[in-house]
């Protein structure tokens, strides 16, 4: 069986699920991509899928064509739905073979779930339905609806006015800890993105050094419970365009 990506032979690789029960998957050590059965990704936990991700490629090559599934060789469709975060990319097989997660995909996703679940019981809202965790439907809450983001006037360097809203999706922030979160957010154009803190520290980090739609930041050693403000930079063809603060608390 070969890996629907890079069409090298996969391996067999055996975990154990969140209740126990020992699965096999098959893992790319070209592109350090996974196959995993239908649905089984649901039932990893975090750390296993930690350990699986782990994985050092041979080649960090990514790949154009969209990939092929290693049971009938159809082509796999990324799952689109509002539900994925747009920062996951996630190929499932029309015909239900299973999904395909390229190299890192499976930890961000499980981060996502344990994310939302997390959300869920901390603030006693109850999900619509198991699905709305669950592959393929998974959902990716922005805290921004419960702390707002605030999105005051737009900062540009000359006299062009540009909203931010224009150009880019709210950023969802995503607390994996008290201490860590994940910021992603979308431009509707390729740009290059950095993040620059205005309060609660003072650091920039960039997000984007190629020209991308979807970015993703992940931000270790923050301090619980406090405010952070920050802008985001977007280098559009090398017009810069910085937006308005955004706000966001650490639990
Ligand atoms: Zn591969
Ligand atoms: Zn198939």
């Amino acid at each position: 069986m070969d890996c629907p990506h890079c069409h090298e032979p996969l391996s067999v690789i055996e975990i154990e699920t969140a209740d126990g029960q020992s699965h096999s998957i098959k893992e790319c050590l070209s592109c350090g991509g996974h196959f995993l059965e239908p649905y089984l990704a649901n039932f990893l936990t975090v750390e296993t899928a930690r350990n699986v991700d782990s994985i050092l490629p041979k080649s960090h090559a990514v790949p154009t064509a969209p990939p092929s599934c290693p049971h009938c060789g159809q082509i796999m469709s990324s799952i689109k739905d509002d539900a994925v975060p747009q920062t996951v990319t996630v190929f499932t097989c029309p015909n239900h073979h299973g999904d395909f997660f390229p190299k890192d995909q499976l930890l961000l996703f499980k981060q996502a779930q344990q994310s939302k679940i997390y959300f869920h019981k901390l603030w006693g809202i109850p999900l619509r339905s198991a699905f709305a965790v669950l592959i393929p439907i998974l959902v990716i809450f922005s805290l921004a609806t419960l702390l707002p983001s605030i999105l005051k006037q737009v900062t540009t360097t000359q006299e062009t006015r540009v909203k931010a809203s224009e150009i880019l999706t709210s950023p969802l922030i995503t607390p994996l800890s008290s201490t860590h979160v994940l910021i992603s957010f979308s431009s509707y154009r390729p740009a290059k993105t950095s993040l620059r803190f205005t309060e609660g520290q003072t650091q920039s980090y960039p997000v984007s050094t190629s020209a991308q739609i979807n970015h993703l930041l992940s931000i270790e050693d923050l301090r619980p419970s406090t405010l952070y403000k920050y802008v985001i930079v977007l280098d559009l063809n090398g017009k810069s365009v910085t937006t308005s603060e955004y706000t966001f608390s650490t639990p």
